[in-house]
């Protein structure tokens, strides 16, 4: 999709509020533990290559992505540092992954079986650095027994020529719960598995924003940064204390492009579902679906010159329209998230609005809606 650089939509990263969001929790590591930044799908929309340059400035160092694409982008943007594929890649892309210095996530012996094979028809190289995933409960990826787990360190310590065993890990499915009950299940199944490990790997890691904010005992060396990262509380409303304050980096903002006197009687938009009641001002907004600005959002509002104005009639693929306190001169700005005088619009909100997570906001807008940033 083109980038809309004529069209006065666009997303604003503050990349301040990125820097202070891990500093503030660099700073309270304790010592010897690390920070990988999770840039994952475009960093959660705000930018990979952007977010992962302020993250280095405050700490970070490395980066966790989904997909092995992604680990290339962050390369291919002169990034040195370690990178994790927290998904299952394909274990044909071993040696460009290994010559990339890319870690792998693995999740199965016949992974690492099959990864070898690609790896020795190499004449040469540095073997593959891979982090042995252990499901403990989030029931997606992993090794679930001592026996399965062993099974893999073996082919590893036998296969040193491929394959280097970097680092070991878990992820929590209920870290931003406010009931522990099912986390601390969590926590001993991966006691279980990693202490019978007969040599523990460089990095050793469970924690993800939520684990590393509200359950930081749980640590080891190195903690997976993203949401809170974003300045994004990950327990919604559920957790509203957090060490240190979040700074949310995204905001939308938009113009008026075009607005006029609605009669009472007249509707808007498709299907004409909305009719004014009387005589209104109403503003067109450019902005719509198509940029990830879901099409729920109809009877939501966006801030116009402080004031809170509904989005009547249908949300449709490009353009919105929104009832107006007055009249505004076309080129009046728009917020959709952030903040306007004394008023603001969260991520957050629009997630409750739309019934989901933020997490699913940030990363849904889409690539025709520019990033700009600022500090
Ligand atoms: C996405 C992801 C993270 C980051 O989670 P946040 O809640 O955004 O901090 C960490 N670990 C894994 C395995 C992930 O998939």
């Amino acid at each position: 999709m083109v980038v809309g650089v004529h069209r006065p939509t666009q997303l604003v990263i503050d990349r301040q509020a990125l820097r202070h969001n891990i500093q503030s929790e660099v700073s309270r590591l304790k010592a010897g533990c690390e920070l990988f930044m999770v840039v994952k799908a475009n960093g959660y929309g705000h930018g990979a290559a952007q977010v992962a340059r302020v993250a280095k400035e405050a700490g970070a160092s490395g980066f966790c992505v989904a997909i092995l694409d992604e680990a290339l982008e962050l390369r291919a943007a002169g990034f040195n540092e370690p990178i994790l594929v927290l998904g299952v890649t394909n274990p044909a892309d071993a040696p460009l992954m290994a010559a990339q210095h890319i870690s792998a996530t693995v999740a199965a012996t016949d992974w690492l079986e099959e990864a070898e094979h690609y790896l020795a028809l190499r004449s040469a190289g540095e073997p593959l650095r891979v982090h042995l995933g252990l499901d403990t409960g989030m029931g997606r990826i992993g090794f679930r027994t001592p026996a399965e787990l062993k099974t893999a360190t073996d082919f590893i310590g036998d296969h040193a020529a491929a394959l280097t065993f970097e680092g070991i890990f878990t992820h929590f499915s209920t870290a931003d719960d406010p009931d522990d009950t099912y986390f601390k299940g969590q926590v001993a199944k991966w006691h279980e598995l990693v202490d019978t490990l007969a040599q523990r790997p460089r990095y050793v890691h469970v924690s993800n924003s939520a684990t590393s904010l509200w359950h930081d005992e749980c640590n080891d060396n190195l903690v997976r940064f993203g949401a809170a990262g974003y300045g994004l509380n990950p327990s919604g409303w559920a957790i509203p204390q957090t060490p240190y304050q979040l700074e949310p980096a995204m905001s939308l903002t938009s113009e008026l492009v075009y607005t006029k006197r609605l009669q009472a009687g007249q509707s808007v938009s498709y299907g004409a579902t909305y009719t004014a009641q009387q005589d209104e001002w109403v503003g067109t907004v450019p902005i719509g679906y198509a940029d990830g600005y879901e099409r729920r959002l109809q009877g939501f509002h966006v801030l116009v010159d402080g004031h809170v104005c509904e989005i009547i009639g249908r949300v449709c693929m490009d353009q919105m329209m929104v009832r107006l306190p007055h009249d505004y001169p076309r080129g009046t700005r728009v917020t959709l998230v952030g903040q306007d005088g004394d008023q603001q619009i969260t991520l957050q909100d629009v997630a409750d609005y739309c019934d989901t997570i933020h997490y699913e906001v940030a990363c849904g807008f889409t690539s025709r809606v520019p990033r700009h940033y600022i500090n």
